[in-house]
């Protein structure tokens, strides 16, 4: 499960995408809320407890690294692993940039995985979005099909791969508690981002404050 649900939630958001071509930004707004939501959740409630109990002292600051270094990446993805695309021009070859970038942040997102079941449903509900977003906004800009195949199918395998990684070299388990740190700073930045760009100006909105709830009551009973 923890291999198969962060791989299958791409797939099946670029195969949504490809099949169904969802018009409606309204539910995928609503989707994104309850994914940040839920992730958000999860952070602090199952992950953040946990690398607290190991009493090292700089715990915090590794958060802070993993919150400026998802800062980062977005310099070059602008935003891509929350959902954020924008530009109607075409794009003719592999975005490398972006690609690179949504790589490695779901690549990291696999590490705290093995040790954190919950964790591949959080990751799986928040990449289902971004997947259909994406897969959508690359049709549209007329991206070559095996380029956009070959961008979503290395983005599905990059989190089970981090969790293979993880859990396969010892080097990696030594400094556990310091990576999930990392992790935990990268899961900040993107879930408080997906609930606040998900909001339009501000306005009260009940069906995306229900989402968010049940985000939050879901993540509480698993
Ligand atoms: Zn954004
Ligand atoms: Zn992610």
């Amino acid at each position: 499960m923890n291999y198969i649900l962060p791989l299958l939630s791409v797939l099946i958001g670029y195969a949504i995408a490809l099949i169904i071509k969802p018009k409606k930004k309204k539910n995928l707004k609503l989707l994104l809320a309850f994914s940040g939501s839920f992730l958000l959740s999860l952070t602090v409630m199952d992950l953040l407890p946990k690398v607290y109990e190991s009493h090292n002292h700089s715990i915090g600051l590794f958060i802070m690294v993993g919150i400026l270094f998802q800062i980062i990446l977005e310099f070059f993805s602008k935003g891509a692993e929350h959902g954020h695309v924008h530009g109607h021009d075409k794009i003719n070859s592999m975005p490398w940039l972006l690609f690179v970038s949504l790589c490695i942040h779901a690549f990291l997102e696999g590490f705290p995985v093995g040790h954190h079941h919950d964790l591949a449903y959080g990751i799986a509900i928040h990449h289902l979005p971004i997947a259909i977003i994406l897969t959508t906004f690359f049709l549209n800009a007329e991206l070559n099909k095996t380029a956009l195949f070959v961008f979503m199918v290395s983005f599905a395998l990059m989190t089970p791969l981090g969790t293979l990684v993880s859990d396969s070299a010892p080097a990696f388990t030594q400094y556990f508690t310091e990576i999930t740190a990392i992790v935990i700073g990268i899961l900040f930045h993107i879930s408080s981002t997906i609930i606040f760009e998900s909001s339009e100006g501000h306005k009260f909105n009940i069906a995306k404050i229900s989402m968010i709830i049940f985000g939050i009551l879901l993540a509480s009973f698993i």
